[in-house]
């Protein structure tokens, strides 16, 4: 009997959902099992195990969900409801060793993806996929709006840090972003100009270092970047690459962090 990884979340019923990850790719239980000819299918809840337990356990104890012969989800009805993932890298479009996302088809290199994928076994998602989730669990009722100087004070704990990573990684995507990414004092003519350089993979370094005590250090650095940039280009075609870049930034930062500013919150309105 061949081994691999079991995804709960694919798993649907023996011929339906490609929920165990080989080697050599996915597989739904029945053509798990096909891989042996001695096996015999009918007792196949016991034939497969996860973490020493057979299907039948979990099945019976509410962990793995056997879905109905009538089931209308998208893995019972769906030929391919989980595509596999890119072999090109999300972040650089490169390929190589990538670490592919347990919940969209996004692939990554360990460090492009930020903060840099720490091998292990078990399932992984991709930032965007974390950030995707925590909104999905929000509840609009109940969402507080901030006001910019609030956020900016806002310590660095593991939410804000994960926010921060996110917007790190859309400045990445952006295709003007190439000219920020690396330490421009490589240009001499730069380093005398610009007193206090900054660059992405700096601040992604500084991130990952936790350097960063509050949500305003990383928000100041990111501001650094476009201003040198404006300072440095005025206004030729690389000062206009940096305004892009900015405006999508301080777009991003909005949005991600809620904040909304004076004007635009609801004043109370006193009788
Ligand atoms: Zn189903
Ligand atoms: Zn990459
Ligand atoms: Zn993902």
């Amino acid at each position: 009997m061949g081994t691999g990884r079991l995804y709960k979340n694919r798993f649907a019923t023996v011929y339906q959902g490609k929920c165990i990850l080989t080697e050599s790719g996915w597989y739904t239980p029945l053509e798990f099992l096909a891989k042996d000819p001695e096996i015999d299918i009918t007792t196949w809840t016991h034939s497969i195990r996860s973490g020493g337990l057979t299907l039948q356990t979990l099945i019976e104890n509410d962990i793995l969900k056997l879905h109905t012969s009538d089931c209308s989800c998208i893995i019972c009805h769906e030929e391919d409801p989980f595509p596999e993932n890119n072999d090109e890298c999300f972040m650089c479009v490169d390929g190589g060793k990538l670490f592919c996302c347990d919940s969209c088809p996004k692939s990554f290199h360990k460090d492009c993806h930020i903060p840099s994928v720490s091998p292990e076994s078990a399932e992984w998602n991709c930032t965007f996929c974390i950030i995707r989730k925590n909104k999905e669990k929000e509840d609009p009722e109940n969402s507080h709006c901030w006001q910019e100087f609030e956020v900016l004070k806002q310590r660095m704990y593991p939410v804000q840090q994960l926010k921060c990573e996110y917007l790190l990684m859309r400045m990445y995507c952006c295709s003007e972003s190439f000219l920020f990414i690396k330490d421009p004092c490589r240009y001499k003519v730069y380093s005398q100009r610009v007193r206090e350089p900054m660059w992405l993979d700096q601040v992604k370094e500084r991130l990952s270092d936790e350097t960063y005590n509050t949500v305003e250090g990383f928000v100041l650095d990111m501001r650094l970047i476009f201003y040198n940039c404006k300072k440095f280009n005025k206004d030729n075609q690389f000062g206009h690459l940096g305004a892009k870049l900015e405006a999508k930034f301080e777009r991003d930062f909005k949005e991600v962090f809620d904040i909304k500013e004076a004007d635009e919150v609801d004043q109370p309105i006193f009788p």
